[in-house]
């Protein structure tokens, strides 16, 4: 009898406790790791051709200025050291931190 009342207590402490393990196992995962989005390119994305994006900044035309790339944009999104990071200016697209277009604005 004191099994039956105490079985959904304990049924919702074990859902409760292993939603909880599953939120710190993926706040504990890189971001790539489950976000990673699509890398932008200006072959298949009209916005990034117009604004002249290029997956290596050494390639770009001007008005680009050598040690300008997406790491140091004011709208790169990826975190320090990634290979790429999201953009404020290309939602739902990974931009190269090594990259460049002409929206670059140096960070302050
Ligand atoms: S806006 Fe900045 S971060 Fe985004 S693609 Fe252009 S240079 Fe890179």
């Amino acid at each position: 009898m004191i099994e039956e009342t105490a079985s959904p207590r304990r049924r919702f402490l074990k859902l409760a406790g292993g939603a909880a393990a599953a939120v710190v196992l993926l706040g504990s995962l890189p971001r790539r790791v489950w976000a990673a989005l699509p890398h932008l390119s200006a072959a298949s994305n009209a916005t990034a051709k117009a604004l002249k994006y290029v997956e290596d900044d050494t390639k770009a035309g001007p008005p680009h200025k050598p040690g300008q790339d997406c790491s140091k944009c004011v709208h790169f999104q990826g975190k320090a050291g990634e290979a790429y990071g999201p953009c404020a200016i290309f939602p739902g697209f990974d931009v190269n931190a090594k990259g460049w277009c002409t929206g670059f604005q140096a960070k302050g």
